[in-house]
């Protein structure tokens, strides 16, 4: 499949890793890199940004295809150093960068002079356009039903993706609630170039987390996660665990809730432990509404490949089929 992505990106296929935190390491990166898709280094999952050059430096050893990193600005407990981080991923020499969160525009500059190129990912079609607007190369457009933070707007990709297509002119990704070649095929008949896939992307075998945690999302409906952080404005799609469901309960309780009341239970270290150790109510982890579509721990190679394959299918015979018939 040659899209405006494949041609942008200089990948095989139109499917791309997006960034996760703890997740997003070079061994997950490289694989789908290998795959023909575009694997994603998550910026932050590295605790300094010297980390993140040694990083970058491992996935180069693992592949000689692109892939690129990602910096999501949103609220953290901690601060953190975003221009070093930036300056981190300028000295690496990657080519391809997706940024989250808060608006890229002070990072455009460094990062359009060396020659990278940005995916920013947006959650509203008003996002999209400012982003386009400000010189990204093309946009992540983050439907209702997408893993981590889905914005405030409760739009599901079936508004979001037509309103793209009518109103962008470059390139755009859709994001949130793919996983099989039935989404790929669905995304390009909508406009979209190509696809985003986090939770999928989880449940792989070069995916550095617990098998326990892959095991659980196999598992998983499409009922099973849930919305935190609505109170702070921050809302985030994590999977419906028990600490889950008590942030829900704390943030439903009359008045206020501070951000301190479910800090000890939400805060990042705890889920990464819970993705080395496999204790599944250790803390929480993103997840989307595909987990009710996944039911299996491929390699990156076959997911990808059958994706593709099953996508085309759809694409050249059964859609074929209804206008020729
Ligand atoms: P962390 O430990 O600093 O914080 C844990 C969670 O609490 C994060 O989701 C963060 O956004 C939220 N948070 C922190 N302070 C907050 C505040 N004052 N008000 C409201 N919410 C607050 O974060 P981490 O797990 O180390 O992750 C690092 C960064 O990566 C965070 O910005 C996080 O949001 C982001 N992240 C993004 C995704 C995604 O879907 N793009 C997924 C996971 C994490």
């Amino acid at each position: 499949m040659k899209t405006r992505i494949t041609k942008l990106l200089g990948i095989e296929h139109p499917i791309i890793q997006g960034g996760m935190q703890w997740v997003g390491l070079a061994e997950l990166a490289s694989a789908v890199s290998n795959a023909g898709g575009l694997g994603i280094i998550t910026a932050l999952t590295q605790p300094t940004p010297e980390d993140l050059l040694k990083e970058i430096e491992r996935c180069q050893l693992q592949t000689d295809k692109p892939f690129g990193v990602n910096l999501t600005i949103l609220p953290t407990i901690k601060p953190v150093p975003y221009d070093e981080y930036a300056q981190a991923i300028v000295d690496s020499g990657v080519k391809i960068v997706e940024t989250a969160g808060r608006n890229p525009e002070p990072y455009l500059p460094q990062f359009k002079q060396a020659g990278i190129k940005v995916i920013h990912k947006c959650t509203s079609i008003r996002h999209a356009l400012k982003a386009e607007k400000i010189g990204c190369d093309a946009v992540s457009v983050d439907g209702f039903e997408c893993a981590g933070h889905p914005g405030e707007d409760d739009v599901t990709n079936m508004i979001l993706l037509p309103l793209a297509a009518k109103r962008l002119k470059i390139p755009f990704l859709a994001s949130g609630g793919f996983g099989d070649g039935r989404g790929l095929a669905a995304a390009l008949a909508m406009g979209a170039d190509g696809i985003n896939m986090g939770t999928r992307f989880m449940v792989t075998k070069e995916a550095p987390i617990h098998d326990n945690v892959k095991q659980k999302m196999i598992e998983a409906t499409e009922l099973d996660t849930a919305l935190i952080y609505r109170s702070f404005r921050n809302t985030a799609r994590v999977f419906k665990n028990s600490v889950a469901e008590k942030v829900v309960e704390i943030e439903a309780r009359p008045g206020e809730t501070k951000f301190e009341d479910i800090q000890p239970l939400v805060q990042g270290v705890k889920g990464r432990e819970l993705f080395d150790g496999g204790d599944l109510d250790k803390g929480i982890w993103s997840a989307g509404m595909i987990v009710g579509l996944i039911d299996d721990n491929p390699s990156c190679e076959d997911l990808v490949a059958r994706i593709v394959a099953e996508a085309e299918d759809i694409l050249s015979n059964r859609l074929r089929e209804m206008i020729s018939g």
